[in-house]
This record gives structure tokens, C-alpha cells and sequence, in this order.
């Protein structure tokens, strides 16, 4: 068996992990070692009596800024220099992440996450370490330990052996460029909305395509560019 997938987080706060990441899915895996969580202070590697992690900006203005001193001192004592894995840096000017590249990132070994405060890091820091800016979408949180935690719950779920079956991934919203078809269970009628006749029926290859018409349907109304994104790649239900 492959090593289990490694996160190792830097951040200001190491206190806030595992966190959510401790209970249900991810925290089971975790219990049962397929995958592990590390984190490193960063604060250990502050500069002088108050452990000074952050400046201000050069150029003036407002906030702090993460220095790339501390930070590389906290970076190099926590990843060998021949450790495999993505160094990631959470940030809103990041590419944002997708179920492609949650997948590609899981399939690896792992990932070393720093998790950004105040204004930001040292602009020197990413190009001198090798960092991958990962954004998880467009607005400002005030730190990247809640974008870290979104980054691994994603990626932990689809990790061999976390989910109960193997195939419970491949028909999610994203998987097929498609969001995914409507969800019901019982009770067969709730306040006189009742179950799609279809998915009572028992025939399987006719809720196969009701399912792949609802989730084109849905997509075209609520996410055009997906379907745009798809191409001609219409992928046809098993
Ligand atoms: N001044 C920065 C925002 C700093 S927010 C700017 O305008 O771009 C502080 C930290 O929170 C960042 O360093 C980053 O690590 C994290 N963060 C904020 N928003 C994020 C997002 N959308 N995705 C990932 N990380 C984010």
C-alpha cells in the first residue's frame, strides 16, 4: 500500500486543526490513517522576544504583512528538500480550485498548505519557495486555515477507502462537467410534493436517463458554463 496522503499546514493557528477535519468523513480517515495532518507554528520561527511574524508594508499602507524570513524558516524546517509533495499557498489571487484539480491533488501524496493572515505574505516568499496560490473562490476570508480545511475535506472524501463505496464519487456535481440531478428519499409524499413517479418504477436504465436530463437541465439553468466548458465530451450514463 502507497504511504497515506500527508498534509502538512503552516499557520498562526495550529490550534484550529484537525478542527472540523477531526469529525465524520474526514475525521474517520484520519482515526484510521488514511491520510495524516501535521501542523507547524509559524510562530516558532518569529523573529526576537515577541516572536514577531509580520511587518508593515513596504510602500506604506494599511495591515501587516507575513515576512518571508519567518516564513521560510518555518517552510524549511517543516518539508525536507526533496519532500514530493505541492507546496500551496491559500490565497484569493490563487486559481481557483477545482474538482479537477482536487482529484489530481488526491491521487498525489500529499500537500503542504500555508495558510496567509493579515494583508498577506511577502511576494518574495512564493517565488522563492515555489508556490502554488490556490484560491477556493472569490471573496476575502481573513485567514487561509478555513480555505486550507475546505482544500483538504475535498480532497480527504475521495482519498481510496473514505467513502463508503468506491463509486459514491463519480456521478457528484463536477465529475461529468455536470451539476447533479435531484436527490429524493422517503417519505414517498411530503406536504403534497411527491417522489418523481420515475425513481419509484424500478427500471433502472429509465432513471439513468431522467437523472441525465435532469442534471442538464439543471446545469443549463444555473451554470451555462459548464456545459460551454464540456465541449462536445457529452459523457452518457452507464
Ligand atoms: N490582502 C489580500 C487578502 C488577505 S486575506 C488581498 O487583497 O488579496 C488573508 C489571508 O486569507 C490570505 O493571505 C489567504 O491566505 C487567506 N485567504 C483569503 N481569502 C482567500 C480565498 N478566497 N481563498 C484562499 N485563501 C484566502
Amino acid at each position: 500500500m502507497s504511504p497515506p496522503f500527508a498534509a502538512t499546514v503552516l499557520t498562526l493557528y495550529p490550534e484550529m486543526f484537525p478542527g472540523p477535519l477531526g469529525l465524520s468523513l474526514a475525521g474517520d480517515a484520519l482515526a484510521r490513517g488514511l491520510w495524516t495532518l501535521k501542523t507547524k507554528d509559524i510562530r516558532d520561527h518569529g523573529i526576537g522576544r515577541h516572536r514577531a511574524v509580520d511587518d508593515t508594508p513596504a510602500g506604506g499602507g494599511p495591515g501587516m504583512v507575513l515576512r518571508c524570513d519567518v516564513l521560510a524558516a518555518a517552510l524549511d524546517a517543516a518539508v525536507a528538500g526533496d519532500d514530493p509533495r505541492p507546496k500551496l499557498l491559500m490565497s484569493p489571487r490563487g486559481k481557483s480550485l477545482t474538482q479537477a484539480r482536487v482529484r489530481e491533488l488526491a491521487a498525489g501524496p500529499g500537500a503542504v498548505i500555508v495558510c496567509g493572515r493579515f494583508e498577506g505574505v511577502d511576494e518574495r516568499l512564493i517565488a522563492g519557495r515555489g508556490l502554488e496560490e490556490v484560491s477556493i473562490g472569490d471573496y476575502v476570508l481573513s485567514g487561509g486555515e478555513i480555505a486550507a480545511m475546505v482544500l483538504l475535506d475535498s480532497c480527504v472524501r475521495l482519498l481510496p477507502g473514505v467513502m463508503g463505496k468506491d463509486a459514491s464519487g463519480a456521478e457528484e456535481s463536477f465529475e461529468a462537467g455536470l451539476l447533479e440531478y435531484p436527490h429524493y428519499t422517503r417519505p414517498r409524499d411530503w406536504e403534497g410534493r411527491a417522489i418523481p413517479e420515475v425513481l419509484l418504477g424500478g427500471d433502472h436504465a429509465a432513471v439513468a436517463r431522467w437523472r441525465q436530463a435532469e442534471a442538464k437541465r439543471i446545469t443549463a439553468a444555473r451554470r451555462p458554463d459548464l456545459l460551454k466548458d464540456r465541449g462536445g465530451d457529452i459523457k452518457e450514463p452507464r
